[in-house]
């Protein structure tokens, strides 16, 4: 998944796909127990197995892959490595000129040039020091940076008509610098769903406002509980490089997108003779209105640009039906992990062994399961490992703006992203869960499977915004996104403290290694239970359907 700077939290964690389900219990580790009955996938699913998903992820996660950084030599050999897999198992080429789909990308390194100062009106100055209390990043492809602007408290900056709220009020914030907070109002239910975030409520959309409306740039305030991840895992991405489309013509740009601590943020308040907590009282309000803090915020940076080439790999299951093949189902799971960076206890290589070559095993193994089907479903299927999640969805969001098939024709989106490497559970999560009808669709198969299908907990996390899932469902493609269950069948509490202790302790460190000691018991029913979405909504006669007034609907 995907986080704050670029590296998109995403990851988020686990999870993908869980585990075990009643009878997990009963079912044999490497599978092949005869999931029973008749559905689409039975002949097959015992090609998803133990063996697949560790050699796949095994493979990946090697040191000699250097972490998959995008554009460099490791994210090639993961792609020749895939799009193998891909035709040993029997899909034929996706992109339109074979397994892969080109993807330009921009990379833009920022130095800090001018360190964030804010000056009172009477000469008084504070300076902060980046990365320890806050980060910068350029917004735009210019080779500098520069920036001294006014700073307004904004609230959550947020401009929601159909919410009836408007954090700006009208004001004219045109140069200059927002302070704004992450997440968005929790307090009313009726309102932006309650303590489940919605688009708003992400960063990335705090940054896209504000360049709509003309700042010059924009600090995010960071607070673990808005986050969802500690402020390190923001310092960890200062000074890179940060990845984007190639710019459009009329894209709305900002020179400066920072993130500061809460204590910095105090202090700038302070400084202006305001308090923090007040301010953000106020700002739960639908009345709140744009703070002018009467302060000036002084910073600037050299950006270094380049152009990388990078790809989507893209494998096709022809459909069987006459009149449906030409619409398809995609399943994503993106390659790209965070490459070479400073080493932690020695180690430079950030493996992405969870995050996310264990998306890609599943993947494949489903590809595995689905090419070896005696009967092709009636929709194709279109098998897409993407780039670029870790720089900010980029690689599922060029497919999704230009897909291989009219997008009109796309029915559905499955994405993997981490899967369960705990043990097996009775139960597997869904990230959105009741946002469109593959929740129903999977609560079934889960059900039918002895299974049963939870909403993720972490409905505060955001999580529906930080895979590439987000990149089909905001161009209006119903998604779907598992995780691994918390209903672990043995040694329950153990588990549990293992599976949460991850974020803290390897999530986007060069930790996340592939062990032998995975247990990926839960990750073989769950992806068999997937397997058996995924055909059914390619076999289904409707597509499926966003749920009346969700956010998406009106996209499709
Ligand atoms: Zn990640």
């Amino acid at each position: 998944m995907q986080q704050p700077p670029h590296p998109r939290l995403s990851a988020l964690l686990f999870a993908a796909v869980c585990v075990a389900g009643a009878r997990p219990v009963a079912a044999a580790p490497q599978g092949g127990d005869g999931t029973a009955a008749n559905h689409p996938g039975a002949a097959v699913e015992h090609l998803i197995d133990q063996a697949a998903l560790r050699g796949m992820v095994r493979f990946l996660a090697d040191d000699l892959l250097e972490g998959r950084g995008v554009g460099t030599r490791g994210d090639r050999l993961a792609r020749r490595y895939i799009a193998t897999q891909m035709q040993l198992f029997g899909l034929l080429p996706g992109a339109k000129d074979g397994w892969e789909q080109p993807v330009a990308l921009r990379g833009i390194t920022a130095k800090v040039t001018t360190p964030l100062t804010v000056v009172s009106a009477s000469g008084d100055t504070l300076a902060f020091q980046a990365p320890r209390d806050y980060t910068a990043e350029a917004g735009h492809p210019g080779e500098k940076s520069s920036v001294d602007g006014e700073v307004v408290f904004v609230g959550y900056g947020i401009s929601a008509p159909e919410q009836r709220w408007d954090d700006f009020k009208g004001v004219d914030v045109r140069g200059k610098v927002l302070l704004v907070m992450n997440n968005d109002p929790a307090g009313d239910p009726k309102l932006f769903a309650g303590p489940k975030r919605l688009y708003y409520g992400r960063w990335s959309y705090k940054f896209e406002e504000a360049a709509r409306r003309g700042a010059a740039a924009c600090v995010v305030i960071h607070t673990d509980a808005s986050a969802g991840y500690p402020f390190h895992v923001i310092q960890n991405s200062h000074g890179r490089e940060d990845f984007w489309l190639p710019f459009g013509k009329d894209e709305p740009t900002m020179a400066v997108r920072s993130w500061c601590s809460e204590d910095a943020a105090r202090r700038i308040v302070a400084l202006a003779g305001h308090d923090l907590d007040k301010l953000r009282a106020a700002a739960e309000h639908r009345d709140f209105r744009p703070v002018p803090l009467g302060v000036r915020a002084k910073l600037a940076t050299d950006n270094r640009s380049r152009e990388i080439e990078s790809a989507n790999v893209v494998g096709k299951l022809e459909g069987s039906d006459p009149k449906l093949r030409d619409e398809a189902v995609v399943i994503t799971a993106h390659f790209d992990h965070l490459g070479i960076r400073e080493p932690k206890n020695g180690d430079e290589i950030y493996n992405g062994a969870l995050d996310n070559a264990s998306g890609c095993a599943a993947m494949l193994a489903l590809a595995r399961a689905c090419g070896a089907l005696p009967k092709a479903p009636k929709r194709t299927l279109l098998f897409v490992a993407v780039t670029a999640e870790e720089s900010g969805l980029l690689g599922s969001l060029y497919f999704a703006r230009h897909p291989t098939i009219p997008r009109k024709q796309i029915v559905a989106n499955y994405n993997l992203d981490s899967i369960n490497i705990w043990g097996m559970t009775r139960d597997i999560a869904m990230v959105g869960h009741g946002k469109n009808s593959l929740t129903a669709l999977a609560e079934a198969v889960a059900r039918r499977r002895g299974r049963r299908l939870v909403p993720n907990p972490d409905v505060s996390l955001g999580l529906f915004y930080r895979s590439d899932h987000f990149s089909f469902a905001r161009n209006g493609i119903p998604s779907a996104y598992f995780k691994a269950g918390n209903d672990f069948v043995e040694n329950a509490h153990g588990k549990a403290l293992v599976k949460n202790a991850y974020t803290r302790t390897r999530y986007h460190q060069p930790n996340d290694e592939y062990s032998p000691k995975w247990d990926l018991r839960g990750a073989v029913e769950d992806t068999r239970l997937l397997l058996e979405c995924l055909l059914t909504t390619a076999d289904a006669d409707a597509p499926p359907r966003w749920a009346p007034g969700d956010e998406f609907e009106r996209l499709r």
